[in-house]
């Protein structure tokens, strides 16, 4: 799902690489801590795996494709099967809760029945329905990090990379954050989240990637994270069955025919599975990919909707959205 080999990054100006020699590999599913000082390189290793940035040498590998392969022009494309999350939430202050987690799928141009039952699912998910209508400021910082993950899991990403998201929350809300992105990964989602605080990393006995100054120096599978002793204790997520697993996962796949359609109507097959019939209709067993047949009068199933006038350079993230002009450019880094 995301593999790196033997990956230095160098930056331009600098003595010292920022990785080097990294190589791991995160299976489907997985819940991976990427723990380590400040400056030891978690925020390069995400920032690889998103292509904002490249290796200087190795090689970056996410959801089975060499990265160096990807077209700059699909890069944002690319992006969407990824949520993001950050220490400092990166929402918009002057649009509200429900505006913040719909924004991403109008401008990617998801359908207005999709974006009216996503978001609402999401919100929910993350415990904030009712507070729809809130602007960002009139949030807890807790809460203000439960709309960017809504706004991360909208789109219903196979993977989410948090940048220490508890960073700047008091350590009761960092636990609920901590669960949060439990449950997410138990819904089949792989997590992968940057932390340099040791709280809580122990106790919820996960694989931890540790890096001391570019290097990996501990690979451990329910691995800790120094000596927790004095944390409150998190309670175990209850895993979800199979058959959540393989709705979740057929949802997917509808949205991923939904993208194409929109990237390329002319060749579209027709989403025939509803969210709610693939939830009842869902196997036992999780399935690689769902069987959804194309049918024959392909049409899209979404059409483009009118963007809401945006500051764009206000949420930092124009080129993640597609939204750059030149199709060429050199992808750079959102913040
Ligand atoms: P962490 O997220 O663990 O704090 P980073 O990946 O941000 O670590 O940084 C690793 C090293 O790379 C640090 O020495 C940092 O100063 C350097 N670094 C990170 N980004 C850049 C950049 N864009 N240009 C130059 N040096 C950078
Ligand atoms: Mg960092």
């Amino acid at each position: 799902m995301i593999r790196f080999e033997n990956v230095t990054k160098r930056y331009r100006g600098t003595k010292r690489p920022a990785l080097s020699g990294v190589d791991f590999e995160v299976q489907r599913g997985e819940f991976v801590f990427l723990v380590g000082a400040s400056g030891s390189g978690k925020s390069s290793c995400l920032q690889l795996i998103l292509r904002e940035e490249s290796p200087t040498s190795g090689r970056v590998a996410v959801l089975g494709r060499d990265l160096k392969s990807i077209a700059n022009r699909k890069v944002p494309y690319f992006r969407r099967s990824i949520g993001s999350v950050f220490q400092d939430f990166r929402l918009l202050p002057s649009k509200t809760v429900y505006q913040n987690v719909a924004f991403t799928l109008q401008v990617t141009g998801a359908s207005r029945g999709f974006i009216q039952q996503a978001v609402p699912e999401a919100l929910a998910l993350v415990g904030l329905s009712g507070k729809e209508k809130r602007l960002p400021h009139e949030l807890s910082g807790g809460e203000q990090q439960r709309v960017a993950i809504a706004r991360a899991i909208v789109n219903r990403p196979q993977i989410v990379l948090a940048d220490e998201p508890t960073g700047n929350l008091d350590p009761g809300t960092s636990v609920d954050i901590m669960q949060l992105l439990a449950r997410i990964n138990a819904g089949g989602t792989t997590v992968l989240m940057a932390t340099h605080e040791a709280a809580f990393v122990d106790q919820m006995q996960r694989r931890v990637i540790e890096l001391r100054d570019g290097e990996m120096v501990r690979d451990e599978v329910g691995g800790g994270y120094g000596d927790t002793s004095n944390v409150p204790r998190l309670e175990p997520e209850a895993i979800r069955g199979a058959a959540a697993t393989a709705a979740l996962q057929t949802v997917r796949e509808v949205h991923r025919q939904t993208e194409a359609a929109i990237a390329d109507p002319a060749s579209a097959p027709t989403p025939v599975v509803e969210h709610h019939a693939a939830a009842t209709a869902a196997p036992t067993t999780v399935p690689q990919q769902a069987t959804l047949k194309p049918s024959d009068d392909a049409r899209p199933a979404t059409h483009p909707i009118t963007i809401p006038a945006v500051d764009l350079a206000e949420l930092g993230v124009a080129d993640r959205l597609g939204l750059d002009t030149g199709d060429d450019e050199e992808v750079g880094p959102t913040s």
